[in-house]
């Protein structure tokens, strides 16, 4: 079968063509502009491709209840162009075939959770940690949606002593986005994330924040593994501090073996920077399914 995968994201589209065994055969990449402009693009690449059903994981907030009026909507996004635009009925109308969809993160998830580290396991979350943070969660072998999608980038968290910094989330200030997504490392520290390597104070507190997220999700949703990616954790001593924070911070109030084998725990995503455009093929695949 051929299974188109559209991982949309902000600034770029990533559309794709898979088999079911997850494989990627194809791939070309937009400019996420206008609908007008970005939309025929990816319409002409599927229809040249003759895929036979389309898996999206799209920027948010979005609309993925189906039932619901704006089912398939993009909601109400910072990037204008795409407010209240329906995606995903665009889509079926060019296409006429079944088409899934959900976040971005939540297909990188279920990219990881079916292909990848968490294969096989019921309860996982997938971290991402770039320009904002994003939180998929895969619960009971399915992922989880609630009245929207997760939107656990935005918790509220207890702050580092040693941090003066304000946080730059629009909505919150200090949310965990608003102090540990990449813009607010460069905020804080006045250079990008990937030059400040050698500064000890600068992953000493980005890891207290994100060691500090695993707790909380860890003690509300049980996930048996935790999984990150995003730009950030691409730094190389980011996560074993974040383990060695996470096991503190926990102080063995939970005692599973899952949480005790920490490096086996709290792990890096696994596919390459795959892991969404993977999930998408599945999130396509469940739609054939339905
Ligand atoms: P996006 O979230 O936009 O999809 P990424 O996941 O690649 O993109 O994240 C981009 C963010 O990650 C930027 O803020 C960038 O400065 C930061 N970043 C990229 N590489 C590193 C690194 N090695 N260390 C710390 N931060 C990094
Ligand atoms: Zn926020």
């Amino acid at each position: 079968m051929r299974i188109g995968a559209l991982e949309a994201g902000g600034t770029k589209m990533v559309c794709a063509v898979g088999n079911e065994n997850g494989e990627i055969l194809k791939r070309e990449v937009f400019p996420t502009t206008t609908p007008e402009e970005t939309m025929p693009q990816m319409i002409s690449f599927f229809q040249r491709e003759e895929v036979e059903a389309l898996g999206i994981g799209c920027f948010g907030p979005i609309d993925p209840r189906k039932g619901s009026k704006t089912y398939g909507y993009i909601t109400s996004t910072p990037k204008l162009a795409w407010q209240n635009y329906d995606i995903v009925g665009e889509f079926e109308k060019a296409l006429h075939c079944p088409v899934g969809f959900d976040t971005d993160v939540n297909a990188a998830a279920l990219g990881e959770a079916f292909y990848g580290i968490t294969k096989g396991l019921q309860n996982s979350i997938y971290i991402t940690v770039g320009t904002g943070i994003g939180v998929g969660v895969y619960s009971e072998g399915r992922l989880l949606h609630g009245m929207m999608h997760p939107e656990a980038g935005h918790i509220l968290m207890r702050r580092h002593p040693d941090d003066t910094y304000e946080g730059w989330c629009p909505f919150h200030k200090d949310c965990l986005e608003g102090l540990a997504a990449g813009p607010a490392l460069e905020k804080r520290w006045g250079s990008k994330g990937d030059t400040l390597t050698d500064r000890e104070e600068v992953w000493e507190i980005e890891s207290y924040y994100i060691a500090q997220a695993c707790v909380n999700y860890c003690m509300i949703l049980s996930p048996e593994r935790i999984v990150l990616g995003g730009g950030v954790l691409k730094q190389p001593s980011l996560i074993p501090l974040i383990r060695k924070k996470f096991t503190e911070l926990l102080a063995d109030y939970i005692r599973t073996e899952e949480v005790h084998d920490v490096e086996h725990y709290i792990v890096p995503a696994s596919l390459n920077d795959n892991q969404g455009v993977m999930g998408c093929i599945r999130l396509a695949l469940l739609a054939v399914e339905e």
